[in-house]
C-alpha cells in the first residue's frame, strides 16, 4: 500500500470486491477480501459480515470499509465478476459462513 492511497482505493484496484453470480437463477453474492478474510456483504442493504461493521452499527455507524470499497468498485465498474452454477450455491454459502 503506497503513501496517500486510501484503503478503499486499494481494495478496488486490487479487485478485492467480488460479485458471484449463480446461473441460471442469477442469484448474487457479494464478497470483499479484507485483511486475510473474505467478508460477505449486501451492498443494497448496507450489510457486512465483519466485526467492524457490527460494532460500528452499535455506535450508529452504517458502513465499514468493505461496504465503502464495494460502492466505489461499483461506481468505477471495477468489480471482479465470477459466475457459478446454481448447483454450487449451497456449498458456496456453507463455505463462506464457515470462514466468518
Ligand atoms: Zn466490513
Amino acid at each position: 500500500m503506497g503513501k496517500g492511497e486510501k484503503k478503499t482505493d486499494v481494495m478496488v484496484s486490487e479487485k478485492r470486491v467480488k460479485l458471484h453470480i449463480f446461473e441460471p437463477s442469477m442469484r448474487q453474492i457479494w464478497t470483499v477480501v479484507g485483511m486475510g478474510k473474505e467478508h460477505w456483504i449486501e451492498p443494497d442493504f448496507d450489510f457486512c459480515s465483519c466485526e467492524g461493521y457490527y460494532f460500528g452499527r452499535v455506535r450508529g455507524k452504517k458502513s465499514c470499509y468493505h461496504l465503502e470499497s464495494a460502492k466505489l468498485a461499483k461506481q468505477e465498474n471495477n468489480v471482479e465478476v465470477i459466475t457459478f452454477s446454481d448447483d454450487e450455491y449451497s456449498d458456496f454459502v456453507k463455505g463462506i459462513v464457515v470462514d466468518l
